[in-house]
């Protein structure tokens, strides 16, 4: 089974190889402007990268839940019960993944109930096989679904105390190629290589993603993340795409900046950045600095997009298997990624409380988890934010 997603990773890679079956070489060194597509046609890709939220039946929306292993089950426990004190009308389909299979039963079964209910709620899914053959489920699941875009907004809490104050800052991420293209092989005994995939098409879908991201949020700035000066083909291409979409878009400034410039700059002034375009690997590596900056693990939401399907998770994507079951981990990012969901879902009055129940517990009632130095629990977190959402329904609904 293995076998097969590793096959279907590659028939990804290969649809993205356009046009014709040209290598990846030619392709690096295409010119952007000889793209056949129209301006109209391009730009579409912008415009359809938010997926519709499929058809709901009675007034309820099925979304598939995929727990994932280490804190995500018990924060999913959270989510439901916090759903179910607001009358959200969403209905779970719960997809485990057992993180020891050698096989991907689980994940061919997850990815069905993505493509029948058009969006999810995630954890991270652990993958613990070592061996080469069995790829990382969550890397196979964007991939499968081509979740081609990441959005990470990363923003201060004035209740929370960070190193930087007033950091208001979007990461858009291209999320299926790149450095987790997963192809690796040892040609030669003692010397291993490892693939990085970047093509014209993805690079110019992201590009033109962020920049219409930045337009419609009525942002000022986009950056650019690469290393173009040592990997001048594969981010070369990247920039190259990027600054050639930037013209299209003359009233948002457009700088670029090389990966380990930019960490140092993240960490003295983070206020200098506004939407940041990367490559997948950078706009891991990117999301990290600028949570570990203002808050840590515990509190952002990742969406991810495809013309398709969405997926709802905690932005950083971490399995915290270390405080699994202690009732200490932080349940924000988990809730805030269920706000994202309730949006998709035009569920906007929900997602109006719930977002006010989030805001209320973290920065007037300063109910904080270890991670953020306070001494709450989970459960207080969640409590709280009940206590909220009961008080909103019962005025709303009066
Ligand atoms: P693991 O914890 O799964 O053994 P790890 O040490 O690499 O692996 P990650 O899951 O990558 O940890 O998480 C990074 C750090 O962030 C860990 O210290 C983890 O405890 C912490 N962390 C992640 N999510 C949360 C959360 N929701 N609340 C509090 N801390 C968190």
């Amino acid at each position: 089974m293995a076998a097969v997603s590793r096959l279907n990773l590659q028939r990804c890679f290969h649809k993205a190889l356009v046009p014709g079956n040209m290598g990846i070489k030619a392709l690096s060194t295409l010119n952007v402007t000889s793209n056949k597509n129209t301006v109209e046609q391009r730009r579409g890709y912008a415009a359809k990268a938010f997926a519709l939220p499929k058809a709901k039946y009675g007034g309820r929306h099925t979304v598939s839940m995929l727990p994932g292993g280490g804190i995500g089950p018990e924060l999913m426990g959270y989510v439901k019960e916090v759903f179910r004190y607001a009358g959200v009308p969403v209905d779970f389909e719960d997809v485990a993944i057992d993180p020891n299979s050698e096989g991907n039963d689980d994940l061919e079964e997850a990815i069905t109930s993505i493509r029948r209910n058009g969006v999810a709620l995630k954890g991270n899914i652990e993958t613990r096989s070592l061996s080469p053959d069995v790829m990382s489920r969550n890397v196979a699941l964007r991939n499968e679904l081509d979740l081609f875009v990441n959005v990470l907004h990363c923003y201060s809490f004035p209740g929370i105390t960070a190193r930087h104050k007033d950091v208001d800052v979007v990461i858009v991420r291209q999320n299926t190629e790149g450095e987790y293209a997963m192809m690796e092989h040892e040609g030669v005994r003692g010397v291993v290589e490892c693939l990085k995939v970047v093509t014209r098409e993805n690079s110019e879908r992201i590009c033109r993603f962020a920049f219409d991201y930045a337009k419609r949020h009525g942002r000022k700035k986009v950056t650019t993340v690469h290393k173009a000066n040592i990997m001048k083909s594969s981010d070369g291409l990247f920039l190259e795409v990027s600054r050639y979409v930037a013209k299209e878009y003359p009233g948002i400034e457009h700088n670029d900046m090389i990966i380990d410039n930019c960490c140092m700059q993240l960490v003295s002034n983070p206020h200098q950045f506004d939407v940041m375009l990367t490559t997948n690997l950078y706009g891991t590596i990117v999301s990290n600095v600028i949570c570990g900056l203002v808050g840590g693990a515990g509190l952002y939401s990742g969406r991810n997009y495809g013309y398709e399907f969405a997926v709802f998770e905690p932005g950083t994507r971490n399995t915290g298997t270390a405080i699994a079951g202690k009732n200490i981990a932080n349940p924000i990012s988990m809730m805030n990624a269920a706000v994202d969901l309730l949006r998709h879902l035009r569920l906007e009055n929900h997602a109006q409380w719930l977002s006010e129940a989030i805001d209320k517990t973290m920065n007037d009632d300063k109910i904080h988890t270890p991670d953020l130095g306070g001494q709450a629990t989970s459960m207080d977190i969640v409590k709280n934010i009940i206590e909220y959402l009961q008080l909103k329904t019962k005025v709303e609904n009066w």
